[in-house]
């Protein structure tokens, strides 16, 4: 049972790369449009578009610092326990 959820708002990515800086085995950038791609997340479409990436994880890992460090806050943590967001 998984304890977080982490979400990216696509949409907003401005493809700096801090994300896969510091948490490369979750975060890769897109050769096709130069934003971030959360690894095996679930894909939520606007027709073609992602708008969201959504991934439920037992441990954060570095996805804390990833989400801390992104300059346009489009990675946000929720607790799935209490549902709180947790950034
Ligand atoms: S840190 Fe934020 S803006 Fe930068 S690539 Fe990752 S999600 Fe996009």
């Amino acid at each position: 049972m998984a304890d977080f959820k982490i979400e990216h708002d696509r949409p907003g990515c401005i493809g700096c790369g801090a994300c896969a800086a510091v948490a490369p085995e979750f975060w890769i950038m897109s050769s096709a449009d130069g934003k971030s791609d959360l690894v095996g997340s679930k894909h939520i479409k606007e027709g073609d578009a992602i708008v969201k990436e959504e991934l439920e994880m037992v441990d954060l890992k570095n996805n804390r610092e990833a989400a801390d460090c992104c300059p346009v806050n489009v990675i946000h943590i929720i607790d799935l326990k209490t549902g709180q967001k947790l950034i």
